[in-house]
């Protein structure tokens, strides 16, 4: 395994065992040692969680990326517009298969004016590189385009202004699969107060918005805020990913 690969999957606080014998490696594109239970069929079966019912996103449902980025950028339809430095549109590659979902700007990401820049940021960096992937190889967004003041929870109405753009960026974008990171991005798209404990671990799918439209399989896994502080968790937090690779190469018939 090479010498980045191993340091990410140290950032997760993961053993790494390799072969004495061989080459094998124990990275994203080879099979990785998890619980035969998270491989078996039934763990990626849709959850019974019935996702959101998003507000109509009338004014938004035919913008493309640029006129969509300008429309968040000059938002006011809730009155975070009136404490945040800049609107954060979201990050990454518009062609992307897989889109990670956070919760809300903090104030780095209020001040750069992009998601998971801080902290959390750089440990979400290091589990997208343990999956394989770079960060400009995902697409980032997040619930809210706006920081709430303070790091406080969304509220409802705010919450309901904007995720009609979330949606919009996940119609755009039309990912293999969604990552979902943390309580409440995960509560909030699957309309439910079930513990982030309960809903990791399985597949779900997000209901579209659109009668036209397509469930969206999502998994979800804890926030890289939440494993700072509690990085025993990080264990957890690696087989959800894992299952996320395991997941995507199904869906998109690459599966060894
Ligand atoms: N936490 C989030 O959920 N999103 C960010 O962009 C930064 C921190």
């Amino acid at each position: 395994m090479d010498s980045r690969r191993l340091s990410y999957l140290r950032a997760l606080d993961i053993d790494v065992w390799e072969r004495r014998d061989s080459s094998r490696p124990t990275h994203a594109s080879a099979p990785i040692e998890v619980s035969p239970a998270l491989l078996h069929a039934d763990a990626i079966k849709p959850a019974q969680q019935q996702p959101a019912q998003a507000q109509p996103i009338q004014d938004v449902s035919d913008l493309n990326w640029e006129t969509l980025e300008q429309a968040v950028r000059g938002c006011q339809r809730c009155p975070l517009h009136q404490t945040r430095t800049q609107a954060v549109f979201g990050v990454g590659d518009r062609r992307s298969k897989w889109l990670v979902i956070g919760e809300a700007p903090g104030a780095e990401e209020d001040r750069q004016g992009e998601p998971f820049v801080g902290r959390a940021g750089q440990l979400l960096n290091s589990m997208l590189k343990a999956m394989g992937l770079g960060r400009e190889q995902v697409f980032i967004a997040n619930i809210l385009k706006s920081r709430p003041p303070n790091n406080r929870d969304p509220r409802p109405e705010e919450v309901r202004e904007c995720l009609p753009y979330l949606y919009r960026q996940i119609e755009l974008l039309n990912p293999t699969l969604i990552l979902c990171v943390g309580r409440i991005a995960a509560q909030t798209l699957l309309d439910t107060d079930t513990t982030i404990g309960k809903l990791r671990g399985k597949l779900h799918h997000l209901a579209p918005v659109h009668p036209a439209g397509k469930p969206r399989p999502m998994i979800v896994t804890y926030h890289p805020a939440y494993l700072l502080r509690s990085p025993a968790e990080k264990r957890k937090a690696w087989g959800d990913l894992v299952m996320a690779l395991r997941t995507f190469e199904q869906l998109e018939g690459t599966a060894a």
